[in-house]
């Protein structure tokens, strides 16, 4: 049984336009993530977080990728030290759901994990394989890509979960019980997008030179080295459509309109309706990587 949504919380400033195309509000933004929470929240608390910052909103060229606190910051996000990095600035964390309408309130209107939790920063939880479409990709050659990074992770032992970037691509994504360390699961996933690459080398790049991606799917792999991050699942992107980053389904695939598909205005009701998590096993098929 899934627990209930937190109660909707106050936000200062509720009718601050965030996405102004699309009406969307400080307070919207705040609705959504409490439609969401339960299903989010793993992949959310205590792990480090990147945000990407838009005070003014989408349209506002002020925007800040930031990992670091700042002055004011709400007292719900804490800073917390890298252990490899004792010294150095502290990174940020939340633990609970007044941490993510404190991310809210602090206009993060993209929330971008690390892929391992904080009770063990040196074993990722997760392989990440972002798959990006250089331009004049048909979409349904990103989905053909996904199940192939499907089919190697599957024959490599590993679950393997899909979701919307929210941007332009798919993400698939591998629950790891946390055992290997950041330079084998980084190693591990480039291998698989130079074993894409050299199978298929009119379709796939493991490497991200921009001159070639025309006509090709870059296999980036490169989301899984220590203090990398990606847009967690359920987060809003800060582009028009206030599209997110959603878990699915294999067999939504076929169906998808595209990456953009679903967006904060669409997502709650879809999760009324078919309330089962696409991603419910996700931890559960974790296995370390062999
Ligand atoms: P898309 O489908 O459009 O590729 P994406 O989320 O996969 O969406 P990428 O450009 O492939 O986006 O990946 C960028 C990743 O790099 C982000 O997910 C983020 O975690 C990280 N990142 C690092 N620096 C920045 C930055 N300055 N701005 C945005 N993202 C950044
Ligand atoms: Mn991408
Ligand atoms: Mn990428």
């Amino acid at each position: 049984m899934s627990p209930a949504n937190p109660p909707a919380s106050d936000v200062s400033h509720p009718d601050r336009l965030y996405w102004p195309d699309e009406g969307v509000t400080k307070q919207n933004l705040a609705d959504y993530y409490a439609a969401v929470w339960r299903f989010m929240a793993p992949y959310l608390v205590n792990r480090p977080l990147a945000l990407l910052r838009l005070p003014d909103g989408i349209k506002s060229h002020q925007r800040f990728f930031q990992k670091h606190g700042w002055k004011g910051m709400n007292s719900h996000i804490e800073e917390i030290a890298d252990p490899e990095d004792a010294e150095g600035e502290k990174l940020l964390r939340i633990s609970d759901f007044d941490g993510l309408v404190a991310l809210v309130q602090s206009a993060a209107l993209e929330i971008h994990p690390w892929g391992t939790t904080t009770d063990h920063w040196e074993r990722p939880d997760m392989i990440i394989m972002d798959l990006d479409p250089g331009e004049d990709v048909v979409w349904s050659a990103v989905i053909t890509a996904a199940l192939d990074v499907k089919a190697r992770l599957e024959a490599c032992g590993l679950a393997a979960f899909v979701k919307t970037s929210g941007g332009k691509g798919l993400h698939v994504v591998a629950p790891l019980a946390p055992k290997a360390g950041w330079p084998e699961v980084k190693g591990f996933a480039h291998s698989l997008a130079e074993n894409m690459s050299a199978d298929a080398p009119e379709k796939y790049l493991a490497t991200a030179t921009k001159a070639k991606r025309g006509g090709h799917i870059y296999i980036d792999y490169l989301r899984n080295g220590r203090g990398s991050t990606a847009v967690a699942p359920y987060s809003t992107r800060a582009r028009p459509g206030a599209p997110v980053s959603m878990p699915l389904d294999w067999s939504d695939l076929k169906g998808l309109g595209g990456p953009a598909a679903f967006t904060l205005a669409n997502v709650p009701q879809r999760l009324e309706v078919r309330p089962r998590d696409p991603w419910g096993d996700f931890f559960d098929a974790a296995v370390p990587l062999q």
